[in-house]
């Protein structure tokens, strides 16, 4: 959870159905897809959703027999390039002939009347 006050942009709240941190301002849980909200300020703000970054690989181990481990790694770093964020989204075996694919997925949405902190 972030300290930030509720309202504010980037403020944080856990899904009612999964748990998972999630924007307070959620209309559709990211996670579990379950809705949250169907108020007429985040159906607007569904509107602005974009997805400005979407990668998608998919992996198998490299032939043979021997058997393989994966750890899926996520980090997130700011504009000076301190990581803010670091998690580890998932691991798991290869075995011959496994296939695992991987998607990461960026979603922004306007975070409506919050200021933004830039200064003038
Ligand atoms: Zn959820």
């Amino acid at each position: 959870m972030s300290t930030l006050r509720p309202g504010t942009a980037g403020a944080t709240r856990a899904c009612p159905h999964c748990k998972a941190t999630i924007l307070e301002s959620a209309s559709v849980c990211p996670a579990c897809r379950g809705h949250l909200r169907y108020d007429e300020a985040s159906i607007q703000r569904e509107k602005t959703k974009v997805v400005p970054l979407q990668i998608e690989g998919t992996l198998s181990p490299p032939s043979g027999d021997n058997v393989f481990e994966y750890s899926m790694v996520l980090s997130i770093r700011d504009e000076r390039g301190k990581e803010v964020n670091r998690q580890v989204i998932g691991v798991g075996a290869l075995h011959p002939d496994d296939v695992r694919s991987f998607t990461l997925q960026v979603e922004m949405t306007e975070a409506g009347a919050a200021k933004s902190r830039r200064r003038h």
